[in-house]
């Protein structure tokens, strides 16, 4: 409609008009950029690097149906099992029932409902901080919090394996953007002590670095920003639920809390249904709710979801056995793939990485794996370093041992055979 009337509009214009109207509609155009696709696409290809979905016909538990096969899956990042426990579906149900499917607008158009309220004051509590604001996604919350904080002339310190999500922000925010190696206390202190003076230091990690299952040493770099009066922007995607005495998160796990500490947290992992939200201070909230974009110019989340969320929170504190079952899955694993002689790259959470090297072996293992009956996703650049191509299994609470046994002989006699190992 608008197309045509444009189109309309033009030609009865001037000439310069009509000529931009031709080369708007003319069919060469939509072709070379058609090939230019095909040709990134094909570069892709030729790298052993293109990526492509698969259909999963159902799902239940950490069985799976894909493209025709029976799997178990290793791939969830839904530790305790919630994205099918009974206490969530129930919840999410009977909110569709009291409050519909959608939610009609933002929250700044059109108010939020009061599983709103609960759902973050819950998260506030879990985080021990004053507030908390929920987002559409755990990608929109690093994305809006980030680009909201972080200021023209301030400087950003980031590690080198933050999650992409946290690495776009920075990039595009309008701070001066470092990145430090993986971990190295040492580099991030002495680019604190080069900082220009007065100027505002923000040091933006993954809790648990989710490629490789390890932890941020969040102790030492507390420690330095307080020294430095610096700002810790904390990703706690996959710690939130998994780590800590209450499911807290890293900071729960080290007992640690600090006013220069802002916690991002997913709904979409451990918690078993969808979105993200940071805690912290109510200053904090209320600038996130006035300047954070991607929270204001997007619609609320379902009330089903915050529904699943608040029965998620409930299920973190009644239910302590789902975490320590987690926990007794992974060690299991960890300890027996260790004494096989596969290299987990220091995982120290249910994220366990076995080191692979080479794209195509990668995905060679996966495939095999698959056709094994179980799915374990190949993990490639750019999502890794170059040349650290890996399988990545993740744990829930929800395996049983036999499954965990069934995958260890499977992978140790796939990496004599593709000599790994
Ligand atoms: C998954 C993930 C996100 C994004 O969270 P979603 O809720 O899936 O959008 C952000 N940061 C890290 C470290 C993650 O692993």
């Amino acid at each position: 409609m608008r197309l045509s009337s444009m189109k309309k509009k033009c030609h009865d214009s001037t000439r310069k008009a009509r000529s931009f109207s031709l080369r708007f509609f003319r069919k060469e155009a939509p072709k070379n950029v058609m090939q230019r696709q095909e040709k990134a696409l094909e570069a892709l290809e030729a790298r052993n690097l293109l990526r492509r979905l698969r259909r999963v016909d159902f799902a239940s538990g950490t069985s799976i149906g894909l493209e025709g096969r029976k799997l178990i899956s290793f791939c969830a990042n839904d530790y305790l099992g919630l994205a099918h426990h009974p206490a969530l579906k129930a919840a999410a149900t009977q909110a569709i029932g009291d409050w519909g499917v959608g939610a009609g607008a933002s929250r700044l158009i059109s108010g939020h409902s009061r599983l709103y309220e609960a759902l973050e004051a819950g998260l506030a509590a879990l985080k021990g901080t004053e507030a908390a604001l929920v987002f559409s996604s755990g990608y929109a919350a690093n994305s809006g919090a980030l680009g909201a904080i972080i200021e023209k002339g301030d400087l950003v310190l980031a590690d080198r394996l933050n999650h992409a999500s946290l690495m776009e922000a920075c990039r595009r925010s309008e701070g001066h953007f470092r990145i430090y190696r993986h971990k190295d206390i040492a580099q991030l202190r002495h680019l604190l002590e080069k900082r220009k003076k007065n100027q505002v230091v923000w040091i933006v990690t993954d809790g648990v670095f989710s490629m490789d299952g390890d932890c941020a040493p969040l102790q030492e770099i507390l420690r330095l920003a307080d020294t430095h009066e610096a700002y810790i922007y904390l990703d706690d995607a996959h710690a939130t639920g998994v780590l800590g005495p209450h499911g807290g998160g890293l900071a729960d796990e080290c007992q640690l809390s600090s006013p220069r500490l802002i916690q991002m947290g997913s709904l979409s992992k451990a918690l078993g249904g969808l979105g993200g939200f940071v805690a912290g201070s109510r200053t904090l909230i209320q600038y996130l709710i006035n300047k954070a974009r991607p929270f204001i110019y997007s619609t609320a989340l379902p009330p089903s979801i915050l529904a699943a969320g608040l029965a998620a929170l409930e299920l973190l504190e009644k239910a302590p056995s789902l975490r320590e079952q987690l926990w007794k899955n992974r060690d299991y694993f960890h300890e027996k793939a260790q004494a096989l002689g596969f290299d987990t790259l220091g995982s120290e959470t249910p994220i366990v990485p076995i080191l692979i090297g080479e794209s195509q072996k990668a995905l060679d293992f996966s495939e095999r794996l698959c056709q094994a009956g179980f799915f374990v996703p190949a993990i490639r650049p750019p999502t890794v370093p170059e040349g650290s191509a890996r399988l990545r299994i993740t744990f829930s609470a929800s395996h049983s041992q036999v499954q965990i046994e069934a995958l260890l002989k499977h992978l140790e006699a796939i990496a004599r055979d593709l000599q790994v190992l």
